[in-house]
């Protein structure tokens, strides 16, 4: 047996630390799941406090570059998402910072709307098969500018008068009992204190609730997306016209390029950007699979996996340029200000979603959410929403807390679908509602009522279900992998074979 390298330790001092503000709802974290939180929470008539490390709000959907907002329909065209996606698409609309395919083409099976989709290598974002007839079939996705997007966050917020602090790391929660009763926060200012009834963990990690005890499954098998972090790099000022002639006229060609690039520890795999404010750039997400799973709460593992993403970004960088019919002019537009991360903790909800319910239609008593349920081929055809139960986001023993965001209570097999920005919008609204709720009641984030609470939300815009329409699901069976071929059509092309068989960092 090894010998275990001794840890050494310290022991920190107690000491005195101030209280910044006392409010209702603290929100602690600025992504998706927080701003929906904090914005519902204040809606709700809460007085309400949203922390957040960085210096912008959006979380990965901005600081990530990840501006791809999908699965808003499902497969044969009928919208599922509303509620707070709907009201940030629309003021983004009107400031030329989303683009998204026309009502008429959700759904379509039109052979040109779908190439134009497929020649951007969107397919997993924009396209699916209809298992029942065999057609590709367009899903209404959006995507958006990330700059305007901060903006526009920050609006929405401030807006509805919401206490923001940026540049402050909530690092643990402040317990009275089983019940947490505030958060300890650093910023430039040192150590601080912010007391509240409820507080909602929306650091996409769950760094708050692992201090405050609350039980957590973080297994990720390292095959799903979700065990992958990733560096965006975006490109610009290509000749894509260009491009796509080389591509077209020299295939074998074109095949080759990537392959050394892939050599040379490049990424051979690249998005046309889709927005009409930025032509001419391509995106980069950087995702592959790893022999092993990375791990977002391995600071040394954070560290090199930045440095890496960086060398790699200039690698293809320079050889698109040097190489690459179309790059000649081209330079690089941005790499993502903060690394993706996803695949951290996620809760052990009163409720946790598992493949099971995938299959059943079952119309939860306390759903909070209505999603598309696209990425499981036949299943999917089946069954094209999921109702998601209020008691994915409320931890099982903890008490004043909720969970916002990619943590919420499920297996990693669902995480990968259902982690995205929409989603955890739609999660945001509804913890930030329920915590609200909660306060005017005097109750525990537990006992709200959930009709109170769905009728909250549908006069919020959000569209749920009648619940008295319970409608029980056919016996779970088997549910296949997503369907990967989507998200690795040019990769694959690129000749590597399975490109789980990439080194690692
Ligand atoms: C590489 C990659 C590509 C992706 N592509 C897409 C895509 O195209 N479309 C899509 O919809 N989804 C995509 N996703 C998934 C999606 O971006 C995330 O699941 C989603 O952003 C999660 O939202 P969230 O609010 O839960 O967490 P996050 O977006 O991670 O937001 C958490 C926020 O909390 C802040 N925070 C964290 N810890 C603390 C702390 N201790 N104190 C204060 N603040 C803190 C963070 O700075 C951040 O602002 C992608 C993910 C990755 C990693």
């Amino acid at each position: 047996m090894k010998n275990q390298p001794s840890v050494r330790s310290v022991t920190e001092p107690a000491r005195e630390i101030k209280v910044w503000k006392e409010a209702d709802v603290v929100v602690v974290g600025g992504g998706p799941g927080g701003i929906g939180s904090a914005i519902a929470a204040a809606r709700t008539g809460a007085k309400t406090v949203l922390i957040e490390r960085y210096g912008y709000l959006g979380g990965i959907a901005t600081g990530g570059l990840v501006n791809i907002i999908p699965n808003l329909a499902d497969i044969s065209g009928k919208q599922r998402i509303y509620g707070l996606t709907a009201e940030m698409l629309s003021r983004l609309d009107r400031r030329g910072g989303t683009t998204y395919p026309p009502k008429k083409d959700w759904g379509s099976a039109d052979k040109d709307v779908v190439d134009y989709y497929h020649e951007a290598n969107m397919d997993w974002f924009y396209i699916r098969k209809d298992t029942d007839t065999g057609q590709r079939r367009l899903i209404y996705t959006a995507v958006v500018d990330p700059e305007i997007l901060k903006d526009e966050f920050n609006d929405m917020v401030l807006e509805t008068g919401v206490d923001l602090l940026l540049h402050s790391w909530g690092t643990r929660v402040i317990m009275d009992g089983n019940k947490v009763k505030g958060v300890f926060f650093e910023s430039k200012s040192g150590r601080q204190a912010i007391l509240g009834k409820v507080i909602i963990d929306a650091t996409g990690d769950g760094d708050l609730f692992v201090s405050a005890g609350a039980d957590f499954d973080n297994e990720c098998d390292n095959r799903r997306r979700t065990a992958w972090l990733a560096q965006v790099l975006w490109i610009t000022n290509v000749n894509l016209k260009k491009f796509g002639d080389f591509k077209a006229s020299q295939p074998e060609k074109y095949r080759e390029l990537n392959q050394e690039l892939a050599k040379l520890d490049g990424y051979p795999m690249f998005f046309k950007g889709l927005l009409k404010n930025q032509p001419n750039t391509v995106w980069y997400h950087g995702m592959q699979p790893q022999p092993e799973r990375t791990d977002a709460m391995d600071v040394e593992q954070l560290s090199r996996i930045d440095i890496r993403a960086r060398k790699r970004a200039l690698i293809t960088y320079e050889f698109m340029k040097k190489h690459m019919p179309g790059f000649e002019d081209s330079f690089i537009m941005l790499t993502a200000p903060q690394l993706g991360t996803q695949g951290g903790r996620r809760i052990t909800g009163e409720y946790t979603l598992t493949e099971k319910d995938l299959e059943s239609d079952e119309v939860f008593e306390d759903t909070i959410a209505v999603l598309a349920n696209n990425d499981y081929g036949e299943i999917s055809v089946k069954h094209p929403a999921l109702c998601i139960p209020y008691r994915c986001l409320v931890p099982i023993k903890v008490d004043g807390l909720l969970v916002a965001g990619r943590s919420f209570s499920c297996a990693d097999t669902i995480n990968e679908t259902f982690n995205i920005i929409p989603h955890c919008l739609t999660y945001g609204q509804a913890a930030g509602t329920a915590a609200a709720l909660a306060v005017k009641a005097g109750v525990q984030p537990r006992k709200v009522d959930y009709k109170t609470l769905q009728d909250n939300l549908r006069k919020q815009g959000v569209n749920l279900p009648d619940t008295k329409q319970v409608k029980k699901g056919s016996a779970p069976s088997k549910v296949p992998g997503r369907a990967k071929e989507y998200y690795y059509q040019d990769y694959t092309v690129a000749g590597q074979g399975d490109p789980r068989h990439e080194p690692r960092i």
